[in-house]
């Protein structure tokens, strides 16, 4: 069963790595609005290798905690860029956090919890600056109310993934207070930000539907 977790995890990072190639120049084209354009590349070249030591890792019969961490650390050492490090870090606290055990709702939650601190700690980035952040948090806070209320894991991921979707969506009206985007942060109002569009379309297609 440990395994079978772990197999899941990284069907998931392969369905994500397949968005995130289809949307690449878009991220890319988002992130030259008010950033230096190369979003949709780095996240390519994260997820990709993320994905390829996920599969790996699962074919080692590895748990979900270490194919998490392993694709964490593939990701921080291929992408480049300030979201590829963030990323790394996520994916790495969410599989200390996980271990080795099966994964359930209530640790899913913990999980994504430590990602989201993992990624304040480094970036120093707040609610409401124009960040991956603004997508991730009510994701977080959507997935934890849901499985407070005892729903089941595909129904909670099904429900923060929407929520993530229109926070994205909703960064357009923000100004950007932190990162490369800031000193151009007027070009950037009317566009979404560029790591909170691809955290967004991540969760809307790694979605784990048998469990
Ligand atoms: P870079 O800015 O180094 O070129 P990317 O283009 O890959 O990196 O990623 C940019 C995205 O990273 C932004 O759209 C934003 O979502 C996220 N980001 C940048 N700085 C921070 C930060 N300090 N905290 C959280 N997220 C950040
Ligand atoms: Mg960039
Ligand atoms: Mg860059």
């Amino acid at each position: 069963e440990q395994a079978a977790a772990g197999q899941l995890v990284a069907t998931l990072f392969s369905s994500a790595a397949a968005i995130i190639a289809e949307h690449e120049d878009e991220l890319g084209t988002l992130d030259a609005i008010a950033g230096d354009g190369d979003h949709g590349r780095g996240m390519r070249r994260g997820i990709d290798a993320a994905s390829t030591a996920a599969t790996q890792a699962a074919g080692r019969r590895a748990s979900a905690g270490r194919v998490l961490a392993t694709a964490g650390q593939a990701w921080a050492d291929n992408a480049g860029g300030t979201s590829g490090v963030l990323w790394g870090a996520a994916l790495t606290a969410a599989a200390t956090t996980l271990g080795d055990h099966v994964p359930n709702p209530k640790s899913t939650a913990a999980a994504i919890a430590a990602a989201v601190d993992a990624i304040r700690t480094l970036g120093k980035a707040e609610l409401g600056d124009k960040t991956m952040l603004d997508a991730l948090i009510p994701f977080r806070d959507r997935f934890r109310d849901e499985t407070e209320r005892g729903s089941t894991f595909s129904d909670a991921w099904r429900a923060a993934a929407t929520v993530a979707e229109e926070a994205a969506a909703a960064t357009s009206s923000l100004s950007p207070r932190v990162g490369r985007a800031r000193p151009l942060s007027e070009r950037s109002i009317g566009h979404p930000d560029p790591g909170a569009t691809s955290f967004a379309l991540i969760v809307n297609t790694a979605l784990p539907n048998n469990s």
